[in-house]
């Protein structure tokens, strides 16, 4: 077994960024890269990024189905040969990987920052106790399985060039499982998992109102993805699905905003890895600020429109 298989998410015709992600550090790892595609996709396209051959499963997989997911990718590890297979640290990283994990007896290192092979084994680096100390999980098993946070590593030019597209058939082996319902989060917009920029604010948002006006509307104006504090959610000012932190999701945007929010160790745990931080904090001691790039003591209420107002006179 040899090569390094890279899941590669898309929806409505178009890849997302965390496939360009993986593809280029699967790039770096040594051996040759095959892309995963799940369902109806542009695969050949994967070619340009990278991968030299894209082993795709025909199905319908909606926005997510575990089961399917775990049965399909099965037969296209098997189909590809790879001895490694990176992921997404979304939620297939969360319920579909550790299952196809078990069935096969394979290690699996979770949501890394990076990966590197070392000595010929799959070795993830990941934080540990909310992100005070990080560590290195080495898999000894061959295939290997880690998934990786989206904005963790870099992305490629597309070259251009197309892939061989090997279809592969699979069967559905898990029984019992039916999804009956898909509710989909009370939020739209920018994938707030993928975001390039985020703008997050807390519990001094005081009201769903406010929080609808001042941080969804700043995050219109940047094309943003919106994130919360747990305090925010917890209080239902804001989604729980847009909760950043250790119960939360975990981002690494370009751009992390931060309004109103103290700094909690485990608000923390979710943002911290951000490129560059920009706290807004009426109160100058806030832990915030220690972690921020750039910080404005001030109202959020008056600062929030003053950077939207800002941003459209530019355009
Ligand atoms: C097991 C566990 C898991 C947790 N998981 C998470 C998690 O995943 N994510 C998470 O976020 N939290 C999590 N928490 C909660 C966390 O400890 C904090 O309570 C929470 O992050 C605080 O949210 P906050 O910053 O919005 O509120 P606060 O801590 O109350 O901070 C509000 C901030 O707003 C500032 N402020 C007030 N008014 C204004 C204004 N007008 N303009 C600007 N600034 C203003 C204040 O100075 C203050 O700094 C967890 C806690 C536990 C125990």
């Amino acid at each position: 077994m040899s090569g390094i298989l890279v899941l590669c998410d898309h929806a409505g015709g178009a890849f997302k960024p965390t496939a360009n992600e993986l593809l280029t550090l699967a790039g770096t790892l040594g051996g040759p890269v095959f892309a995963a595609v799940l369902g109806d996709a542009p695969a050949a396209t994967l070619g340009g990024l990278g991968a030299s051959k894209v082993f795709q499963a025909a199905g319908s997989f909606g926005d997510y189905a575990g089961a399917a997911t775990v049965d399909a990718l099965e037969a296209i590890l098997a189909a590809s040969g790879a001895s490694v297979l990176l992921a997404p640290g979304t939620y297939v990283a969360h319920d579909a990987l550790p299952r196809l994990a078990a069935r096969l007896g394979a290690g699996m290192a979770t949501d890394c920052s990076s990966v590197a092979m070392v000595d010929g084994k799959l070795v993830g680096t990941r934080d540990w106790f909310a992100g005070r100390a990080q560590g290195q999980v080495t898999v000894n098993t061959t295939p290997a399985i880690a998934s990786v946070a989206p904005n963790s590593g870099p992305k490629s030019e597309s070259t251009g060039a197309e892939a061989e597209v090997v279809s592969v058939s699979w069967e559905a082996k898990t029984p019992g499982l039916e999804v009956l319902e898909t509710l989909a989060p009370s939020t739209d917009g920018v994938d707030l998992n993928t975001a390039d920029v985020v703008i997050a604010g807390g519990r001094s948002l005081k009201s769903k109102e406010n929080f609808d006006g001042v941080i969804r509307g700043l995050a219109s104006t940047l094309r943003a993805g919106v994130g919360a504090s747990r305090a925010a959610t917890d209080a239902g000012i804001a989604d729980h699905s847009e909760q950043v932190g250790q119960t939360g999701v975990t981002v690494a945007p370009s751009l992390y905003i931060a309004a109103g929010i103290s700094g909690a160790i485990q608000h923390l745990a979710g943002m911290r890895t951000s490129k560059v931080i920009v706290a807004i904090n009426t109160d100058s001691g806030a832990p915030i600020f220690e972690h921020a790039t750039y910080g404005i003591v001030g109202d959020l209420f008056e600062v929030c429109p003053a950077i939207a107002e800002a941003v459209q006179a530019l355009d």
